[in-house]
């Protein structure tokens, strides 16, 4: 048996690895790699193998730096089984589709380089099209539901508690070389406990031979959770005090309706003025139906929060509205008293909520409230960083509205989480690898398990093969 590392290693994103056993070739993710434009879109063009080359794939969870390239390798000929949880399934439909469509209007970009180098134009790394044929080929699997989807190979999911339908992946391998069964662990992304919607990660108890493990926030702490909601609380009712609208950039998948479900928490205790909240986004809206047909897979809170409360959906209240058309979303503009506005994209790169900031930006009443990490050079990283000016669609727009951070909403673990889910195996694995991580989160995680007695820790490169 052989195990490759193709993508996310010594890096965050473009997860992909990939295991040779009994004469089959199996892929664990297929992740798109997020950089800079170009450099980004030779390393995807190319692909980790061709897609005729792989027989199975296994997908962690619906994020695009694990699922993105999927419809690529079918395009490339992959015509093999992927198995994933019902929910990363139907969060794929929304999110892959969307994706081809990025995928269709950055080729554009590209190829406008390209023709000025006299070069011929390429083709989009996919399109929307290609994206709903890959979704033939999914195999949705319950958590917990051993099953085999290879000779010799049996999978098992495990809650990863990292965004609805996450999950670890165990293979329990007969490797007909060796003679020898051989149990290996995928973390995937490794959740964080305690955080509402989602169950917590659920450790791999009994251990593994082999382990693959995620390191992103190696070395780092998040703040308390509860540290967030009083931060959300306090920043609400400040704009709501000055008369403001509150501007929320979110990504649309987990974190809109993470915010959603905190402000419907507040609401219902009478923390905040119940202003109107709008979501503005059509992934969001769609995204927010698949939660709602995955009950069976919300934590306690969200199960106590329904039966409590006589509300029959935890992400639609009596002050939520949805505004998935165009012309609902420009009838915002005309709105004057305080309201809240959810809207994507989260780095503030594109999507409607660059047409709410474009209006709402020169006011002091307002608030852009900033509820992830942002990437260097992104609009939403220069409001982090206080610009006075900044430019929407090429014009200048001069920051007046008052700028705050939300940390702490993450769905990493943070870097003890991450010790103490590996730590939680009963049979240490003979070997770790350490992925999906920059060089020092990779560092830090790789020597704490060292620290713990994890006999031998890899961090591969890109490339990196190992027998076993
Ligand atoms: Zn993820
Ligand atoms: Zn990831």
């Amino acid at each position: 048996m052989k195990l490759t590392f193709s993508g996310a290693a010594r890096t965050v994103t473009g997860s992909q690895h990939i295991i040779d056993v009994n004469g089959r070739r199996l892929l664990l993710d297929c992740g798109l790699y997020q950089g800079k434009r170009k450099g980004a879109f030779e390393v995807n063009r190319k692909g980790p193998c061709k897609g005729s080359e792989i027989d199975v794939l296994v997908l962690s969870h619906a994020h695009i730096d694990h699922s993105g390239n999927i419809p690529c390798l079918v395009k490339n000929g992959f015509n093999g089984d992927i198995y994933s949880t019902s929910a990363t399934r139907d969060l794929c439909a929304i999110m892959l589709l969307d994706s081809g469509d990025i995928q269709e209007r950055d080729v554009g970009y590209v190829n406008k380089q390209r023709r000025k180098e006299g070069k011929e134009p390429f083709e989009p790394l996919y399109t929307k099209e290609d994206a709903a044929r890959a979704m033939e080929n999914f195999i949705g699997v319950g958590y917990r539901r051993r099953r085999t989807i290879a000779r010799g190979v049996d999978l098992t999911f495990v809650d990863a508690g990292h965004l609805l339908g996450s999950a670890h992946v165990v293979l329990d391998i007969s490797d007909e070389d060796t003679g020898k069964d051989v149990r290996l662990v995928f973390s995937g992304d490794i959740g964080r406990p305690g955080i509402p919607i989602l169950r917590d990660p659920e450790p791999v108890r009994d251990g593994a031979d082999l382990l693959i493990m995620e390191s992103t926030y190696g070395g780092r702490e998040h703040p308390p959770y509860p540290e967030m909601q009083k931060e959300l609380r306090r920043i609400v009712q400040e704009t709501y005090d000055r008369g403001g609208t509150l501007l929320i950039p979110a990504f649309a998948v987990g974190r809109t309706q993470q915010i959603v479900y905190e402000l419907h928490k507040l609401y219902d205790a009478d923390a905040i003025p119940k202003l109107p909240i709008y979501v503005d986004s059509p992934m969001a809206t769609r995204v927010t139906e698949v939660f709602r047909l995955h009950p069976d897979i919300y934590d306690a809170e969200i199960r106590d929060f329904l039966l409590r409360d006589d509300h029959d959906n935890p992400f639609g209240f009596g002050r939520l509205r949805f505004t998935p058309s165009v012309e609902q979303s420009m009838e915002l503009n005309a709105i004057r008293e305080p309201i809240i506005i959810i809207s994507s994209s989260g780095m503030l790169e594109g999507g409607r909520i660059l047409h709410h900031l474009r209006r709402r930006i020169h006011d002091s009443k307002n608030t852009i409230l900033i509820t992830g990490w942002q990437a260097p050079e992104t609009l939403g990283r220069k409001l982090v960083e206080g610009a006075d000016e900044v430019r929407i669609y090429g014009r200048p727009h001069t920051v007046r509205a008052k700028v705050e951070v939300l940390t702490g909403l993450s769905g990493h673990a943070d870097g003890p989480g991450l010790i103490e889910w590996a730590d939680s195996m009963k049979k240490k694995p003979a070997r770790t690898f350490v992925v999906h991580g920059e060089d020092g989160a990779a560092g830090v995680v790789a020597e704490d398990l060292r620290a713990r007695g994890f006999p031998e820790v890899f961090i591969p490169e890109r490339g990196d093969s190992f027998d076993f």
